[in-house]
C-alpha cells in the first residue's frame, strides 16, 4: 500500500504568511506539467512491488494548472503503476472552482477538494492578500457539493494578528454550516522570509498572545465537535467518512512517492526530497537527470523511533507501543511515565496518546519522550 504526492509550485498570488515552496511566475506551467509527467514515467517503474491507493495533488495551488493539465499527469500515474485508487484528492482555490471546471475534475474521477478558504471575513482576507474574494469560498463549496464531491475540506487558519474578537467563532461556524466533511485548522506561525514575518521584524504588527490562541484552540475543539467533527489528528477534523486517507497514511508510516520540486519520498528504512528549485527541477527534468538532484537520507532505528512517535502522537489514537518496537527495536523509555503523571500522555486501550487538551503542547511533549 502506497500513497503518490504530485507537487505542484505555482499560486496565482503570495500569500503575507506563507513560506511553502511556490512561484507566481505562471509562465513555466507547461515545462513543469512535462517535467512531472517525465519524473512519474522514470520513478514509478521503481515502485512496481507496491499497490497505490491515494493521489494527492498538493502545492502551492494546483488548481491554477486547470483541468487538462491534472488529467494528463494522473493518467500517466494511472498507466505507470498497480492503483485499487480509494482516494484522490485536489488542492484548490476557489476562484479557479467555475462549474465547468468542476464539472471535469468529477467526470475524471477526483474524490476530494481541499479548498483553500482560511477565513470568511473580509478584512483577514485583504491582509492575507488571498486571492479569493468574500464568498466566493462558499460559492465554490455549494458548487462542488452540487456537483457530486461528498467529500469537501476546507483549511482555516488562527491565532492570526489581525480580525475582530469574534472572527474565528464565526468563521467555524460558516465552515460547519457548508456541505464539507473534513476541517484542517491550523495556528499561523511567523515565518521569516514571508510578509508577515517582515511586518513583525519592523513593529509594524505583534503576535497574538498566547493565551487568545490557546482560546481560539478550545473554541475550535468545543464548537467542531458539537458540529459532528471528530479531532482526529492534531490540525485536522472530520464527518464520520470523512478522514483523510492520504494524510492518515502518512501517519502510519506507510510508503510514499513524492513528484516534483520540494517533494519528499518514503520507503523502507529511506527517505528521499527533490531540490526546492523550479529552476533546477525543469532542468534536471529536461537532461533526465532528476536523481542528481535528489537529497537523501537513511534512517536508522532512533530516527524510525522518533518519527513513529512525531506522527503517532499527532493522531487521536496514539501509538501502538509493540507496532514502534516491532518496527524499530526500541522501546518507550521512562519519560513515558513521567508525562502521564504531568497529564501529557495517556493510555487508551493499550495506546499511548497525548490528550485533546495537551495537544497545543504536541510538540515538546513529544520531544521529551524522543531518543
Ligand atoms: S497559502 Fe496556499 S495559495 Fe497562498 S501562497 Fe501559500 S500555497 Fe499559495
Amino acid at each position: 500500500m502506497a500513497g503518490l504526492y504530485v507537487h505542484v509550485p505555482f499560486c496565482a498570488q503570495a500569500c503575507s504568511y506563507c513560506d511553502f515552496h511556490f512561484t507566481t511566475q505562471l509562465s513555466d506551467r507547461d515545462a513543469m506539467v512535462n517535467a512531472l509527467v517525465a519524473e512519474l514515467e522514470s520513478m514509478l517503474p521503481e515502485w512496481r512491488d507496491q499497490t497505490f491507493h491515494t493521489l494527492y495533488f498538493g502545492g502551492g495551488t494546483p488548481s491554477v494548472l486547470g483541468p487538462e493539465a491534472i488529467e494528463r499527469i494522473a493518467q500517466t500515474a494511472f498507466k505507470n503503476a498497480h492503483w485499487e485508487l480509494e482516494e484522490w484528492t485536489l488542492e484548490a482555490n476557489p476562484e479557479d472552482l467555475g462549474p465547468a471546471v468542476l464539472q471535469h475534475y468529477r467526470k475524471m474521477g477526483i474524490h476530494r477538494l481541499s479548498i483553500g478558504v482560511q477565513s470568511f471575513d473580509p478584512d483577514v482576507l485583504v491582509w492575507m492578500k488571498r486571492i479569493h474574494g468574500v464568498g466566493r469560498a462558499e460559492t465554490a463549496i455549494e458548487d462542488a457539493a452540487q456537483c457530486g464531491f461528498d467529500h469537501l475540506s476546507v483549511d482555516l487558519m488562527y491565532g492570526l494578528p489581525v480580525g475582530f474578537e469574534k472572527r474565528w467563532i464565526q468563521d467555524i461556524e460558516k465552515a460547519c454550516e457548508l456541505p464539507v466533511d473534513h476541517l484542517s485548522c491550523y495556528i499561523l506561525t511567523a515565518e521569516p522570509r514571508t510578509l508577515y514575518g517582515h511586518q513583525l521584524s519592523k513593529g509594524e504588527r505583534k503576535e497574538p498572545e498566547e493565551e487568545r490562541v490557546v482560546s481560539e484552540y478550545s473554541t475550535l475543539c468545543e464548537l467542531s465537535r458539537k458540529a459532528g467533527f471528530e479531532h482526529y489528528e492534531v490540525s485536522n477534523f472530520a464527518r464520520p467518512g470523512g478522514r483523510s486517507r492520504h494524510n492518515s497514511s502518512y501517519w502510519e508510516g506507510t510508503p510514499y512517492l513524492g513528484i516534483g520540486p520540494g517533494a519528499h519520498s518514503y520507503k523502507g528504512h529511506t527517505r528521499w526530497w527533490n531540490a526546492r528549485s523550479n529552476a533546477q527541477y525543469l532542468k534536471h527534468a529536461a537532461k533526465g537527470t532528476l536523481k542528481e538532484q535528489r537529497e537523501t537520507e537513511h534512517l536508522d532505528a532512533a530516527a524510525r523511533f522518533n518519527e513513529s512517535l512525531i506522527t503517532g502522537l499527532r493522531r487521536t489514537e496514539g501509538i501502538d507501543p509493540s507496532v514502534v518496537l516491532s518496527r524499530t527495536g526500541l522501546a518507550l523509555n521512562q519519560g513515558v511515565n513521567d508525562a502521564i503523571i504531568r497529564g501529557d500522555c495517556e493510555w487508551v486501550n493499550g495506546r499511548l496518546r497525548i490528550p485533546e487538551s495537551r495537544w497545543p503542547m504536541g510538540d515538546s511533549i513529544t520531544l521529551g519522550l524522543m531518543r
